[in-house]
């Protein structure tokens, strides 16, 4: 039996945070499982209950492989991932793979967007450590996530690399069995002799990136064409807010002859540059998004949800900003949900106070950026939660998730679902755990960019993006890159 080792380190890093992401928040439980360790990993990742792509791996193999785990941790999106973090995390998955030596391969379950301390490429300098560890002869398999910003120092310390292809993420267990099938086939046929990694000269906004839509859609829809020889073609469209010098989206070919993966990648980000014009999407401001949801729902039967963008947490969003609640307590909008609302101390006033109180509190607003003021209110409390549940949605998969103690809070015709940690609103279930049903409303507010879409559109009569401020910046051409290579245009160019 083929020995295996296995492990996941991810992060998608928004260099442009404030702060630091360290190990304690890699350790801590929240909407995704803590850093595990050994044995650990197979039981948080399990097949039966896993969302990630260990656990479609694990599901593909572990009846015909010795799988070795090492360690697995998702420290999500956020700032900068501390020197101290990365090394500790490294060190372990390097540690366990030196002492599990002689192995067959290795398969990792990584992100693609990870800026440290000390490295702009977080998961190259991994790759480049493990394959030190193992040698130039040992498979090393890892997936990606969709915004993974694939460098050329990833491609060449790995045998093959695979990516989710949907956005919002519906297919990261898919993407683990692809990883699985991949890998079987290297351990049987040798690695692929070409490989060829393009990057495209733009960056695309995160809001135009759903796979659900053109022009997303049709890249790839086009990377999944079977061609004779060629084993595998990604497109992954990158994550904006790392500055690194490979940011950006790319197009990533593994074939039988070099020249035929140069063909499939070539072809593939010719289409990414075809389309360049297509990548745009109308943002809003709060007062714009909010008098148009009031127009549609007028004689809308369902709710008009609002994506409250740059305050996701999915892309490093403090999910505190206050801009859209207060410009919703400005209309009388008939009844409005927004959520998830991460205030700990106002979750805990909430518990002291009891179901039917009223609490005045400086509801979030903490941590900027400017105008973000915390919203001095008085509120009703008007459920409270544990916020222990599990998760049910296409995105999220059967998660068992922490999100501290929970409120709904009521202000007039607005209720604020508010947690404790962090969580973006890519499930149903934050919501249900509270007593909301989201369809009871006219207006639906998500801090989320895309993701929410999986759950959300299908219930909702018309979806709309606010740009309010927050710590994301949906428009890249704002940022200011220090290590993005030149001549890179930082927004698609419009029509
Ligand atoms: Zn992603």
């Amino acid at each position: 039996m083929k020995r295996v080792a296995v492990g996941g380190f991810h992060h998608e890093t928004n260099s442009f945070m404030d702060g630091s992401t360290g190990y304690d928040y890699f350790e801590s439980h929240r909407d995704r499982p803590p850093l595990v360790h050994g044995q650990d990993v197979l039981k948080w990742l399990a097949p039966e209950t896993g969302s990630f792509a260990l656990s479609g791996f694990l599901g593909d193999t572990q009846n015909e492989f010795e799988i070795v785990p090492l360690v697995w941790g998702s420290g999500g999106a956020g700032a900068t991932v501390t020197a101290e973090a990365f090394e500790r995390i490294s060190a372990e998955m390097v540690a366990r793979i030196s002492d599990a030596l002689p192995v067959d391969a290795v398969y990792l379950d990584l992100h693609g967007a990870m800026v440290t301390e000390d490295f702009e490429d977080g998961e190259g300098e991994l790759l480049r450590r493990v394959r030190r560890a193992v040698g130039e002869k040992i498979p090393v398999v890892a997936s990606l996530d969709y915004h993974a910003n694939v460098t050329a120092m990833m491609v060449q310390s790995a045998d093959a690399l695979v990516a989710y292809r949907t956005y919002p993420h519906v297919d990261r267990v898919r993407t683990g069995k692809q990883a699985a099938a991949v890998l079987k086939q290297i351990l049987k046929d040798g690695r692929p002799a070409g490989r060829v990694l393009r990057k495209a000269p733009f960056l695309i906004p995160l809001n135009s990136q759903s796979t659900l839509v053109h022009p997303s859609s049709t890249v790839v829809h086009a990377s999944t064409k079977e061609i004779a020889g060629v084993y595998c073609v990604s497109y992954l469209a990158g994550f904006p807010s790392s500055d690194l010098a490979e940011c950006g989206p790319s197009a990533l070919a593994y074939a039988k002859t070099q020249a035929l993966a140069e063909q499939a990648a070539d072809e593939l980000e010719a289409l990414i540059e075809k389309l360049e014009t297509d990548f745009s999407f109308p943002l809003l401001d709060e007062r714009q998004a909010i008098e148009k949801a009031m127009a549609i729902a007028k004689s809308a039967d369902k709710p008009v949800v609002i994506a409250d963008t740059q305050d996701n947490p999915g892309c490093g969003g403090t999910s505190d900003t206050t801009g859209v609640l207060a410009e919703l307590l400005r209309h009388d909008v008939g009844s409005a949900v927004l959520g998830l609302f991460c205030d700990a101390d106002a979750a805990t006033a909430a518990h002291l106070a009891g179901v039917g109180s009223e609490i005045t509190l400086a509801l979030g607003g903490r941590h900027g950026p400017a105008p973000v003021v915390p919203l001095h209110q008085t509120f009703t409390v008007a459920a409270l939660g544990d916020g222990k549940f599990a998760t049910a949605g296409k995105v999220t998969g059967k998660r068992q998730v922490d999100l501290g103690p929970m409120a709904l809070l009521r202000i007039g015709a607005v209720d604020v679902v508010v947690t404790s940690k962090r969580m973006q609103s890519h499930d149903l279930a934050p919501y249900q755990h509270v007593g909301v049903n989201v369809s009871d409303y006219k207006i639906v507010v998500v801090k989320s960019t895309c993701h929410f879409r999986a759950e959300f559109e299908p219930l909702a009569a018309e979806v709309l993006v606010t740009i309010s401020p927050g710590a994301f910046a949906a428009d890249p051409s704002q940022l200011p890159y220090k290590r993005l290579r030149a001549g890179v245009r930082r927004s698609p160019k419009t029509a």
